[in-house]
C-alpha cells in the first residue's frame, strides 16, 4: 500500500480521500480547514500540520484545491522540490489550461512526473468512488497516476499531452452549460405551446433533440427520471461551479482564438442566474426559474 498526501479535502477531496484509504492507502491529509482536517480523520486519514508535511516520504500527492491560483501556492511552496523525486504528482482541481501546462512543467523541470486530472461528477460520485477522470500528462505519467484514480472513480481516460485533461473538461462542461440553457428554453416554449411536457420529454428524448441535459438531467420537476428539480434544485452541481467553468472556457477560448457563440451567450446567463440573482447555490438545472421567471432572488442580509 502506498503512502499519498491529499492536499484540499473539501466537498470533492472528503470523499475521494476517504475512498483511497478505504482501499488500505496511508493517507496524509491536508487542508486549510480544520473542519474539513477532521471530517478526514474520521474518515481514514492522518492529518498533517502542513501540505510540506503531508507530503514528505509521499509515493503521490493528489490536490483537490478550488481555482489555479491555490494549486500554484500549494506545487510551488509545498510539493515541487518538497515531495521525494519518485512521487507522481496528480492534480484533480479544475483550473485553467495555461497554469496546468505552467506547474506541469515546473514539475518535470524539477523531476518529476505529473498530470492534470479534474474530474466530471460531482459530490455524490465523489463519495461513491465514481467519477470521470481526463487526465493529461505523458503516457508514463498516466499509467503510474491510473491505479490511484481508479480506486477514486469509474473511468480514467488519457485526454493527451500535460493540460489536455483540463482541455476537455472545460470543452465538456461548454457543452454541458449550452445543452442545459438550450434545454430549459425549450421546456418552457413547449409548455407556454401547451405540450404535456412528460409528453414532450418522451418525443424529444427519442427524436433528434436529445441530449444529456434533457434525458439525464431534465430540469423541469416530475418530468424524465428523478433529478435535482425535483429536490428544489437542491445538490448536484451548482450553478456558480458552472459558472466557473464556463469563465474558463472562454478564456481557453480567447487564448486559441476559437469562436464560441453558444458558450459566451451560456456564460452569460449563468453569470445573471449565479451572481446577479443569487441562484449561485442552486443545482445549475434551476437556470430554468431564471428563463421562466419564476425565480424569486433569495434576500440580501
Ligand atoms: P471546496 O471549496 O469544497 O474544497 C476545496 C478545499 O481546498 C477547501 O476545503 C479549502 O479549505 C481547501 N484549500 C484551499 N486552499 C488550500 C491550501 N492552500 N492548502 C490546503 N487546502 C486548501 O471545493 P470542491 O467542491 O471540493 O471543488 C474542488 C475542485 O473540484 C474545484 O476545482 C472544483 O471546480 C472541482 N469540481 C467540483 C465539483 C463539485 O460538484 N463540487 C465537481 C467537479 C469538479
Amino acid at each position: 500500500m502506498a503512502r499519498i498526501a491529499f492536499i484540499g479535502l473539501g466537498n470533492m477531496g472528503g470523499g475521494m480521500a476517504a475512498n483511497l484509504a478505504q482501499a488500505g492507502h496511508d493517507v496524509r491529509a491536508f487542508d486549510l480547514s480544520e473542519d474539513a482536517l477532521l471530517r478526514a480523520e474520521a474518515r481514514g486519514a492522518a492529518r498533517a500540520a502542513s501540505a510540506a508535511e503531508a507530503v514528505q516520504n509521499a509515493e503521490a500527492v493528489v490536490t483537490m484545491l478550488p481555482a489555479g491560483k491555490h494549486v500554484r501556492d500549494v506545487y510551488e511552496s509545498s510539493v515541487i522540490g518538497t515531495a521525494s523525486a519518485g512521487a507522481i504528482l496528480i492534480d484533480c482541481s479544475t483550473i485553467d489550461v495555461a497554469t496546468a501546462r505552467e506547474e506541469i512543467e515546473k514539475a518535470r523541470a524539477s523531476g518529476y512526473a505529473m498530470v492534470d486530472a479534474p474530474v466530471s461528477g460531482g459530490i455524490a460520485a465523489a463519495e461513491a468512488g465514481s467519477l470521470t477522470f481526463m487526465v493529461g500528462g505523458t503516457a508514463e505519467a498516466f499509467e503510474r497516476a491510473r491505479p490511484f484514480l481508479e480506486i477514486m472513480g469509474k473511468a480514467v481516460i488519457h485526454a493527451g499531452a500535460p493540460g489536455a485533461g483540463q482541455a476537455a473538461k472545460i470543452c465538456n462542461n461548454m457543452l454541458l452549460g449550452a445543452s442545459m440553457v438550450a434545454t430549459c428554453e425549450t421546456f418552457v416554449m413547449a409548455r407556454k405551446l401547451g405540450l404535456d411536457l412528460q409528453t414532450f420529454f418522451d418525443i424529444s428524448s427519442k427524436a433528434s433533440g436529445q441530449c444529456w441535459s434533457m434525458t439525464t438531467y431534465c430540469p423541469v420537476p416530475g418530468v424524465g427520471p428523478e433529478t435535482p428539480a425535483d429536490r428544489d434544485y437542491e445538490g448536484g452541481f451548482a450553478a456558480a461551479l458552472m459558472l466557473k467553468d464556463l469563465r474558463l472556457a472562454m478564456e481557453a477560448a480567447q487564448s486559441v482564438d476559437a469562436y464560441t457563440p453558444m458558450g459566451g451567450a451560456a456564460e452569460t446567463l449563468y453569470a445573471r442566474f449565479a451572481e446577479a440573482l443569487g441562484g449561485g447555490g442552486k443545482d445549475f438545472s434551476g437556470i430554468i426559474r431564471m428563463i421562466d421567471d419564476s425565480w424569486v432572488a433569495p434576500e440580501t442580509p
